[in-house]
């Protein structure tokens, strides 16, 4: 069998940017509504910083309203408690998200229940997790969105019928993908720490989404010929070569043993840039979207 295609998330993140830019322009011109995103920093956290920094400028650059509050790491619950209920009442700000994880001595699940639900752009409110296991209306967390955006991409609207295997049960990606999946007419499967023969599961799916956090833990052998491969999975590891590794270097891999897998799916996600890029481009639309229905249009 040929080689995978291979999915190219930086390409799909800045056409989807691009089509963001394009929305916000049109509801400037005809509604004069500027969708509006708050990202609210606590601490010092260096990938918090640089996370935050590129959801700001994106925004930016897509023609948002974009604010940042950076706030000392020793804020405590009820100031921040305070923040987003402001931001709740800030008819500029359609869209609210604190950037996780939370320095220690801070409620995050509290922190995430304080937003409103329309504006939670991040989808992990309860209420969004709710109306997302009922197939309503909801704000999506944007990885599993990315994730479903490359699939469409890959394999076309229609998904119906098709096995998806999820490998990962968490609230931010695993648990809600699967459930955009059975929303596409999926039969799914939802593997994790616990899932016996998880080779075998795995060699069932048309579909494989990896979002466990462990490097390479999935091999070519345990894909389907001609599956489309997901990996969500960001590990950093030790260079291969062994002088790279004896300078300390480091480098990005998936939860797929690319190499492996490349051998036998149909297409797969590179890591990086794969599933990573669409995850701020994801955060933008749901912007506009939460800007959409807020004003009712
Ligand atoms: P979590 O640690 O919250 O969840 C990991 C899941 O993997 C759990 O459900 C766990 O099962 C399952 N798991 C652990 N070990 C095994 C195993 N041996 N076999 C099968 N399942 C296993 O991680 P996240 O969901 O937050 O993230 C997963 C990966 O995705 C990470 O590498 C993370 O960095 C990356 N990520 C990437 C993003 C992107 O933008 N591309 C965004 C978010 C995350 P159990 O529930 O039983 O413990």
């Amino acid at each position: 069998m040929s080689e995978a295609k291979l999915i190219d998330g930086r390409a799909a993140a800045d056409s989807l940017r691009s089509q963001v830019a394009s929305e916000v322009a049109d509801l400037k011109a005809r509604f004069g509504v500027t969708p509006g995103l708050a990202v609210v920093l606590v601490g010092e956290d260096p990938a918090s910083q640089v996370y935050v920094r590129s959801k700001g400028e994106q925004s930016l650059a897509a023609g948002m309203h974009s604010v940042t509050h950076r706030l000392s790491a020793d804020t405590p619950q009820d100031v921040l408690i305070g923040l987003v209920q402001s931001l709740n009442a800030d008819p500029a700000i359609h869209g609210i998200l604190v950037q996780m994880p939370l320095p220690r001595g801070l409620d995050e699940k509290a922190v995430v229940e304080a937003i409103d639900p329309d504006k939670d752009v991040d989808g992990l409110h309860v209420v969004n997790a709710g109306r997302l296991s009922q197939g309503l209306p909801s704000l999506s967390p944007c990885t599993p969105l990315g994730c479903m955006i490359l699939l469409r991409q890959t394999l076309g609207d229609d998904l119906s019928g098709l096995r998806a295997v999820v490998v990962g049960r968490s609230i931010l990606v695993g648990r809600p993908v699967a459930q955009l999946l059975l929303q596409a007419d999926c039969t799914v499967t939802i593997a994790h720490s616990r899932t016996r023969e998880l080779a075998a599961v795995c060699r069932e799916a048309d579909i494989l989404v990896a979002a466990v956090g462990r490097p390479r833990m999935i091999p070519g052998d345990w894909i389907r010929p001609g599956a489309a491969v997901i990996d969500v999975g960001i590990n950093r590891v030790p260079f291969d070569d062994p002088a790279k590794a004896a300078e300390g270097r480091t480098k990005l891999v998936g939860d797929v043993d690319f190499k492996s897998a490349r051998e036998v799916a149909g297409a797969i996600t590179p890591v990086p840039n794969g599933v990573g890029p669409m995850t701020v481009a994801c955060l933008l639309a749901n912007t506009v979207t939460a800007a959409r229905r807020i004003h009712g249009i």
